[in-house]
């Protein structure tokens, strides 16, 4: 009975297909359905997403896409209607209450748009950062010593005895990061968090966003709205109607000069179906609509414009056509 159970579970684990063995953050599938008066909204509609150990992304797209569902939904402050989410060892779909309130306070780490909503307002930066290690019961002088580091970290080691009114927004969302990494998540996620900053400030915000994932080893999703900061990150995640649907990789590289520099490549996603979604300049400039023919080429895919024009999946009429090119 026992060996049936042990051999199952290496045949699961060394299952070859399985998606996203290595990656911390698995998003397979993910669809999330929002009926609010009869009216159905699908805010992800079969999103796939993998994150590394120790990455840090950034998420973008247009409002309402699906960003912010997406980290209510890997903070577990939400649930998936279908699809699967895992980070770690824990299956997000499947999550009971009590399992719920252990992944919120050990594994995942939240900072929020709203500076003033992050921060207990009457309490110092260094009480904000204790809080949740008080809460965790932790000894007061380790906890002491971890408030200053993580203060230190985020650049504010000389603000730690104020209160937010006495910081400016960019120093709150950078507590707001210590308070979010005083129990060692393995992910932080940041919904938006420069999103009420001017440029310099939100720059800082950033920096401390990395300082966690290179000092701390912290995995970073950060949603955000400012195309700037794609450049900033290893690679940047478009999400597009509830789907992931590009990603830009930034990479180091040397110049002919010898100059270093970094290079960005955007790549188009494809999901585990083999779909790919084309860019609607794509489609309209070649007129791309319902039926395209695809064709393999050596290196590439060539995609190619359906040239019977046929919306109904008969052939067009003859008049119709020569209307369709103008042809008098
Ligand atoms: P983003 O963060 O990219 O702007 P959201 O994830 O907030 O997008 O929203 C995606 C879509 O889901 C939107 O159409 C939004 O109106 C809808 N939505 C989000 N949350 C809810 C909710 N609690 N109830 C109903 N609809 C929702
Ligand atoms: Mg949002």
């Amino acid at each position: 009975m026992q060996h049936t159970v042990v051999d199952e579970l290496g045949a699961r684990l060394a299952a070859p297909e399985e998606f996203g063995r290595e990656a911390l953050v698995v998003c397979d599938a993910v669809v999330r359905i929002f009926r609010t008066g009869g009216v159905e909204v699908q805010a992800l509609q079969g999103l796939d997403l993998l994150v590394g150990r120790g990455e840090m992304i950034a998420v973008v797209g247009a409002s309402g896409s699906g960003k912010s569902t997406l980290l209510r939904i890997l903070s577990a402050a939400d649930a998936p209607s279908a699809g699967t989410v895992r980070v770690g060892r824990w299956d997000l779909g499947a999550l009971s209450a009590r399992d719920r309130v252990t992944y919120r306070r050990t594994v995942v780490g939240t900072v929020r748009q709203q500076t003033a909503r992050n921060l207990v307002p009457y309490l110092t930066a260094r009480q904000n950062v204790a809080l949740p290690l008080t809460l965790a019961g932790r000894p007061h002088r380790t906890a002491r010593t971890r408030v200053d580091e993580l203060l230190e970290l985020v650049g504010l080691a000389d603000a730690r005895d104020r209160r937010p009114a006495g910081l400016s927004g960019g120093e709150q969302q950078r507590v707001a990061i210590a308070v979010a990494l005083a129990n060692g998540p393995q992910v932080l996620l940041a919904d938006e968090p420069t999103g009420e900053l001017d440029t310099t400030t939100g720059q800082q915000v950033f920096e401390a966003l990395r300082a966690a994932q290179r000092e701390a080893g912290t995995t970073v999703v950060v949603v955000t709205h400012d195309p700037a900061v794609s450049g900033q990150v290893e690679r940047t995640v478009a999400i597009r109607d509830g789907r992931t649907s590009t990603e830009v990789l930034r990479r180091a590289h040397v110049g002919t000069d010898g100059a270093h520099g970094f290079v960005a490549e955007e790549y188009a996603v494809m999901d585990r179906a083999g779909r790919v979604q084309v860019p609607r300049e794509y489609r309209e400039a070649l007129d791309l609509t319902r039926r395209v023919r695809l064709a393999l080429e050596d290196d590439h895919v060539a995609v190619r414009p359906d040239t019977t024009r046929a919306d109904t999946g008969t052939a067009p009429a003859p008049e119709r056509r020569r209307r369709r090119h103008g042809a008098a």
